[in-house]
C-alpha cells in the first residue's frame, strides 16, 4: 500500500532560476526502505520538504495514506507527527537545554501524560544508544551523538514514516556506521524509512527500493540492482 505519494509535482523556488522539481511522481510503500539518490542539486531535499508540507507544490499533488495534503496548521501538525523528519544538520532540530528535554518536546506537545512522556523518552534514548545522556546539554555532544538525539526526538513521536535527509553527511566514518546500523534496525523493525543520499554505495547496500533523481526529475526507480545496472 502506498503510504506517501507525489503525483506530478513541480516546484520552483521564488528566487530560483529553474524548477527544483519537474513532474515528480514517487510512491513510498508502507514498510519499505527507500533511498532517494542523486547528486547535489538534484532536488532531493526539495522533494523531502514536500512530503511533510514544509514546501507546497506549484502544481501536482502530495498524498499521505491516499489523501491529498491539506495545508492548514492543524493538518500540517498532524502530518509532521506522522512523517518524522530528521534534518541534515541536527543543530536546526535540537532546541532544548538537555537531551531529555529535547527528546520530550514532541511527546509533551502531543499532550501525553508525564509517565507516558518519560517512557517514550526512555525508549527512544535506549533505541539510539544514548541512555545516561539525559541531563547533558545537546550542543556539547559530537556530531554523531547530536544526530542520534535528533533521531530519538523523532522516534519518541512514533511516526508512520521516518525521513532522513543525507543521514551520514558531515559525520566521521565511525559515526556514519553507527547511524547506518540504526537505520538498518529501524527498517528491520518494520518501519517505513526514506533516506536521501548522494552515496550510491549506501543506497545499494541499504535500500530495497531506489529513486534516482537528476536536475529535478526522476530518472529511474526500482530495486537497487535494476536502477544501478542501467546508470
Ligand atoms: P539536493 O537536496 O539534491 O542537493 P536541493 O533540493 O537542495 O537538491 O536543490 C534543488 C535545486 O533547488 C538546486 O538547484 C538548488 O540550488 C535549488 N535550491 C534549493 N534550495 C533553494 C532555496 N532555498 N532557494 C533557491 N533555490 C534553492
Ligand atoms: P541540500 O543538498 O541538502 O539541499 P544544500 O547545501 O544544497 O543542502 O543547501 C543548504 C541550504 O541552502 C538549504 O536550506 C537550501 O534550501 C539552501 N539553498 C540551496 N541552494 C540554494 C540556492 N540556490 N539559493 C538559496 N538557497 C539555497
Amino acid at each position: 500500500t502506498p503510504l506517501l505519494e507525489t503525483d506530478n509535482v513541480t516546484y520552483t523556488y521564488p528566487n530560483g532560476p529553474a524548477p527544483a522539481l519537474s513532474g515528480v511522481s514517487i510512491t513510498i510503500t508502507a514498510g519499505s526502505k527507500t533511498a532517494l539518490v542523486g547528486a547535489n542539486g538534484a532536488g532531493k531535499s526539495t522533494l523531502l520538504l514536500m512530503l511533510n508540507g514544509i514546501l507546497r507544490p506549484d502544481s501536482g499533488e502530495v498524498r499521505f495514506s491516499g489523501r491529498p495534503l491539506a495545508y492548514d496548521n492543524r493538518s500540517l501538525r498532524d502530518l509532521r507527527r506522522r512523517v518524522g523528519f530528521v534534518f541534515q544538520n541536527p543543530d536546526v532540530q535540537i532546541i532544548a537545554p538537555t537531551v531529555e528535554a529535547d527528546v520530550a518536546f514532541g511527546p509533551v506537545n502531543l499532550g501525553l501524560s508525564p509517565d507516558a512522556v518519560r517512557r517514550a523518552v526512555g525508549d527512544a534514548l535506549g533505541y539510539v544508544g544514548l541512555r545516561g545522556y539525559e541531563k547533558r546539554p545537546p550542543h556539547h555532544l559530537s556530531g554523531g551523538e547530536k544526530k542520534r538525539v535528533a533521531i530519538a526526538g523523532i522516534l519518541a513521536m512514533e511516526p508512520a514514516v521516518l525521513v532522513f535527509d543525507e543521514p551520514t553527511s558531515s559525520l566521521d566514518p565511525a559515526s556514519s556506521e553507527e547511524v547506518m546500523e540504526l537505520l538498518d534496525e529501524l527498517a528491520s523493525g518494520g518501519r517505513t524509512v526514506l533516506v536521501s543520499t548522494h552515496d550510491v554505495e549506501l543506497a545499494y547496500r541499504w535500500a530495497d527500493s531506489v529513486i534516482l533523481m537528476e536536475h529535478g526529475r526522476v530518472l529511474a526507480r526500482g530495486a537497487p540492482e535494476e536502477v544501478f545496472s542501467d546508470h
